[in-house]
């Protein structure tokens, strides 16, 4: 399925909109459309040509599954062909241990997020792919927000709404005319390297499992998603990418040291990175400004959270903005840092934990004995990531 945008640059421009939305990924798609559904005037502005490929693991954890279901867009993962995900299996030079899975789908980027659009523009909203968007700062408290439009390199116009959410992912790039939204980096913070390819052999990485090749310098996830698609997914350490020829290079160093198999697609993929992906911005919200999903922040490693997280505030942000649109004030502004908190921040723990204990080779080793000796014990961890 391929999109088009509902409108040209010259129209969104001479329209007036209650709400602009930066960034078509989940978080960006799921709150057009739940503000289009409350009958909002809402454009969503996406720089890429949809369907697009995007760095991920590509794994939708259950609590992710459950907001879908609750804004009625359950259906749309059976229908694309979403795999159900049965296996957690984690490999340390050679060593190997498995969890079975409470729940979860897996399912590529180009198909997920492009449904996600399609449903935001059958539910009312307007939608602009190609289009560079970029925040203009405005010191003073005004009644509206203007955002200027890029098109291959040049100023196309500008386009103004009583409120505009980012949702523009890491290092929110349509924010970096303004001041205040500064970006707190993880020194120690990992790159996102992705890479998806056909397989023609199967059997190495079937469908259902989740395969994680961990090392010290960084891990790679492994997953069948529709069709005969195997994505890979991985983050690195910043140092040990520079030692390496590439990203390739650093993927296949760390698959070949965790002993896993190895296809001969890999080395022909186009690898494709991020920037750190371990950041936070300080406060995700300004006047008549929400910023939401990974623009906010994001922290590895990589459970299903990331997808989760965008979802839910994409929804909680669709239901503050009919209040913005009456009076915007600083209680409003509260508001949202404390779901913000509720849906993302608070609920890090076990993603620090996890961050914390596969960068300690030692700790690895020791885990993978323990988890294979007493599968029972990463039952509460896997469930607690899920939910
Ligand atoms: C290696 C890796 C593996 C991951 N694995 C998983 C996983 O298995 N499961 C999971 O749930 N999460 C995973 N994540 C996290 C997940 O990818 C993100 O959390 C999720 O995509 C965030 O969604 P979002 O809508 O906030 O941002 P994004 O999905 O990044 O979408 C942002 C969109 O904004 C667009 N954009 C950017 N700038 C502009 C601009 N100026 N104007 C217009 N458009 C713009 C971009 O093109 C993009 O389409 C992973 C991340 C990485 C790096």
């Amino acid at each position: 399925m391929t999109l088009t945008s509902s409108l040209n640059r010259e129209t969104a421009c001479g329209q007036s909109w209650d709400v602009i939305v930066i960034g078509a990924g989940p978080a960006g798609a799921v709150a057009a459309r739940q503000l289009a559904l409350q009958k909002l005037r809402t454009l969503l502005i996406e720089r890429k040509t949809f369907p697009r490929y995007k760095v991920c693991g590509c794994c939708l954890n259950q609590r992710a599954i459950n907001a879908l279901q609750q804004i009625g867009l359950g259906q749309l993962l059976e229908s694309a062909g979403a795999v159900p995900l049965t296996q957690f299996r984690m490999q340390y030079q050679g060593r190997k241990a498995a969890v079975s899975l409470p729940g979860g789908l897996a399912i590529s980027r180009e198909v997920f997020d492009t449904l996600l659009v399609q449903s935001a523009i059958d539910a009312g909203a307007a939608y602009l792919q190609e289009t560079s968007a970029t925040i203009v700062d405005s010191a003073e408290k005004r009644s509206s927000r203007t955002v200027e439009l890029n098109f291959q390199g040049h100023t196309a116009g500008s386009v103004s709404a009583k409120i505009v959410l980012a949702a523009d992912g890491l290092g929110h790039p349509s924010l970096q005319n303004c001041a205040g939204f500064d970006m707190q980096v993880a020194s120690d913070s990992r790159i996102g390297v992705g890479a998806a390819f056909v397989v023609k052999n199967q059997s190495s990485y079937p469908a259902g499992l989740i395969h994680m090749a961990i090392h010290k310098s960084g891990y790679v996830g492994l997953v069948r998603v529709e069709g005969d698609l195997l994505n890979l997914a991985a983050a690195i350490d910043r140092d040990f990418m520079k030692q390496c020829a590439g990203p390739a290079d650093a993927v296949l160093q760390i698959l070949r040291a965790s002993e896993s198999p190895l296809l001969p697609e890999m080395t022909e993929s186009n690898f494709k990175g991020t920037l750190p992906v371990t950041r936070k911005t300080l406060r995700p919200v300004g006047n008549r400004l929400f910023i939401l999903g990974d623009a906010a922040g994001y922290l590895e490693p990589f459970t299903g959270e990331g997808m989760a997280n965008a979802i839910t505030e994409g929804m909680a942000v669709a239901q503050l903005v009919p209040q913005g649109l009456r009076h915007w004030d600083s209680a409003l502004e509260q508001k949202w840092l404390k779901a913000h908190y509720a849906l993302t921040e608070g609920r890090l723990f076990w993603c620090r934990w996890l961050a914390r204990l596969l960068r300690s080779p030692a700790a690895v080793g020791w885990g993978l004995r323990l988890f294979h000796l007493f599968p029972g014990m990463a039952r509460p961890i896997v469930a607690r990531l899920n939910h």
